[in-house]
C-alpha cells in the first residue's frame, strides 16, 4: 500500500487509465490530486486513488509526538509524511520549519536534518498541514542515510554521524538516546 501526495507521479497516460483523484499534467503524466494510497488494477489497467480516512487525519493533535520521513527540503523548510502518531498507523502531511529545528540560531538547515531522514517530531497546531518541531532533546532525528553513498548513518558521538561503507561524516539534530543505529564499542 503506497501512500502518495498531490502532485506526485504515479504514472503516464499510455500505462493505466486514472479513476480517482488522478489527473493527467501537460507532459503526459498521471499525478496524485490527493493524500491517499494507490491502487493499480493490472488487469483491468486502472489506476485508482483512495483517500485518506479524514478520522485517522484527526488522530493527530497539537503537543502528539509523530514520526515521520522528509520527502523534500528547501533552505528554511523541510516537507514531512507523518506516518504514525503515538503507536497508531497515520497519513499527515508536516511542515519543519528552521526555526523550530533548535533553540539556538540555525544557520544551515542541511546539519540538523536532509531528505530521507526520519524523524520524531512535536506537533504544535491542530490542521493540517501539521507544523512540527525538534527542538526537544527526545525529538530529532532517528535515521539517517549516508548523503555519498546512501548507506545508513551510525550515531558516534552526540550530533556526529559516520558512514561505515565509505567513511563520510555529517551532521544532524539527533533525538538523545532514541537513534535507531548505534555504532557498538
Ligand atoms: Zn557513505
Amino acid at each position: 500500500m503506497k501512500l502518495v501526495l498531490p502532485g506526485e507521479i504515479v504514472g503516464v497516460e499510455e500505462e493505466a487509465i486514472p479513476v480517482n483523484g488522478i489527473y493527467v499534467d501537460k507532459r503526459g503524466y498521471l499525478r496524485a490530486s490527493i493524500i491517499g494510497t494507490l491502487q493499480l488494477d493490472r488487469f483491468k489497467k486502472t489506476i485508482n486513488i483512495r483517500p485518506v480516512n479524514k478520522r485517522i487525519l484527526q488522530a493527530v493533535r497539537q503537543g502528539s509526538i509523530v514520526e515521520g520521513i522528509v520527502i523534500n527540503q528547501t533552505d528554511e523548510i523541510a516537507l514531512v509524511r507523518i506516518y504514525r502518531v503515538d503507536e497508531n498507523r497515520v497519513v499527515a502531511i508536516g511542515i519543519l520549519h528552521i526555526s523550530q529545528l533548535a533553540s539556538e540560531y540555525v544557520q544551515d538547515i542541511y546539519s540538523y536534518i536532509k531528505p530521507s531522514d526520519i524523524i520524531k517530531a512535536r506537533v504544535l497546531n491542530n490542521i493540517p498541514p501539521y507544523v512540527l518541531s525538534i527542538k526537544e532533546p527526545s525529538t530529532g532525528v532517528i535515521a539517517a542515510q549516508c548523503s555519498n553513498c546512501g548507506s545508513r548513518l551510525y550515531t558516534t558521538l552526540q550530533g556526529t554521524l559516520v558512514c561505515k561503507n565509505c567513511g563520510n561524516q555529517e551532521k544532524r539534530k539527533t533525538v538523545v538516546g532514541g537513534y535507531i543505529y548505534t555504532l557498538p564499542r
